[in-house]
């Protein structure tokens, strides 16, 4: 038996006004997923604990079975797990943005005119960084998608407590890094980091890509300003702790990142934006190709839905449900398959960010409990046989269905 867990970013929401007061899931038309709800058992699940509003990575290593309270130390190991660094433990990690600055040091675009292009021929440049003093330390930045990058800090001696250089909003100077708690490695990483944003303008202001940026009317890149810091955490690998041979298919970054921290071998699908317009026809192709492969465990992560809900954007939301059911209909007819469809957090189009409300679930496959339920919605599936559960339950109880689990005593 396998297992897939699909996971619909940020598709339970609130009832609306605008459409009799129910939530887009119960207003859009699905068919695929009400069928899985007649054929399955449903429920609801508190991605962390009932009230926690759970970002998507925080939510998406609860459901894999980590405590999201001892492996988080922040975004910035998992987005750079996620761009391809090949991070370890004990690294420094934190998320940047390539800036503009002006002659006078005061940050006139945080996004440094939406770069796209180049930023590899930048990241060239920064890499050569050798930092007097610090030659212990390796410096590690990857570009990401447009005008954001990861940097690494490796050694010995360093931090993750250490304050933010972004200043958030332009027409500011950047930020003095500070060290948080005082501690001499968290003096000397923020030490560093200050040296690193200097040494990033005076190594990119005459950058060939820069010059090029300026004399098209753009802004240059000719600055870097990391922010988030996190240690890279000693995670166990997914495969090691529950005895499978895992993948996962995601569109973000930072999905792909808890991923690969884990272990868990990362599919990538031509045409997977993230976004409403993400080619859900290749990710589906390739959920049933790499099903027929010798994995037994599946995660996979649509993020679309979760984008319009911080969008506001009703009729997008529901749109993508509908498109996404198709996609359910599909992964259905996989054999000797235990699959199970959930969301990571509630992303209400009223408030158009996560929530703590409860997401609906349900589970299909040889065996199941059926229950009542016929719809898959949030109120309905309340009503089902899972009753209401956390995300940290979902491997055991897909384990225990998978005739995989140890039993506990004797
Ligand atoms: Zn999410
Ligand atoms: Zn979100």
């Amino acid at each position: 038996m396998k297992g897939i867990i699909m996971i619909i970013d940020g598709m339970a929401d609130r009832p609306l006004k605008e459409i009799g007061y129910r939530t887009p899931l119960e207003s859009a038309n699905t068919p695929n997923m009400d069928r899985m709800s007649k054929l399955g058992i449903s429920g609801i699940m508190d991605p962390i604990k009932p009230g926690i509003r759970a970002g998507s990575d925080t939510s998406h290593i609860s459901i894999l079975g980590y405590d999201p309270y001892q492996v988080y130390t922040g975004r910035g190991p998992f987005e750079a797990a996620g761009v391809g660094l090949n991070v370890i433990s004990g690294d420094i990690a934190f998320r940047c943005n390539f800036s503009t600055s002006n002659e006078e040091g005061i940050i006139i675009d945080r996004r440094a005119g939406r770069i796209r292009e180049k930023t590899d021929e930048i990241v060239s440049t920064l890499n050569t960084i050798k930092l007097e003093g610090f030659e212990d330390v390796e410096i590690i930045f990857k570009e990401s998608t447009g005008h954001r990058a990861v940097l690494i800090l490796r050694g010995e001696g360093l931090s993750d407590q250490v304050s933010d250089s972004d200043p958030k909003y332009n027409g500011k100077v950047p930020k003095k890094v500070i060290a948080l708690d005082g501690s001499p490695e968290a003096i000397k990483t923020a030490h560093i980091l200050n040296k690193i944003v200097k040494i990033s303008y005076e190594m990119l202001k005459n950058h060939p890509v820069n010059l090029e940026r300026i004399e098209n009317g753009k802004n240059p890149a000719n600055i870097i300003l990391p922010r988030g810091a996190g240690a890279v955490p000693d995670v166990k690998s997914f495969d090691d702790k529950y005895g499978i041979k895992s993948a996962c298919i995601a569109e973000t970054g930072l999905i792909k990142g808890i991923a690969k921290l884990a272990g868990i071998d990362v599919i990538e699908v031509d045409g997977a934006t993230g976004g409403l317009d993400t080619n859900l026809e290749n990710i589906t192709n390739s959920i049933i190709q790499h099903a027929q492969m010798d994995y037994d465990f599946i995660l996979i992560n649509i993020d679309g839905a979760d984008e319009a809900g911080h969008d506001g954007d009703l009729q997008g939301k529901l749109n993508f449900l509908e498109k996404v059911d198709q996609m359910v209909g599909e992964i259905m007819k996989i054999s000797n398959t235990y699959f199970i469809l959930t969301a990571d957090h509630t992303t209400p189009i009223s408030v158009m960010d996560h929530t703590g409300d409860p997401v609906p679930i349900v589970m299909s496959g040889p065996e199941i409990r059926v229950d009542e339920v016929s719809k898959f919605n949030e109120n309905a599936a309340s009503k089902g046989g899972l009753c209401r559960i956390r995300g940290s339950d979902i491997m055991n109880i897909l384990m225990d269905l998978m005739n995989r689990s140890e039993k506990f005593g004797a």
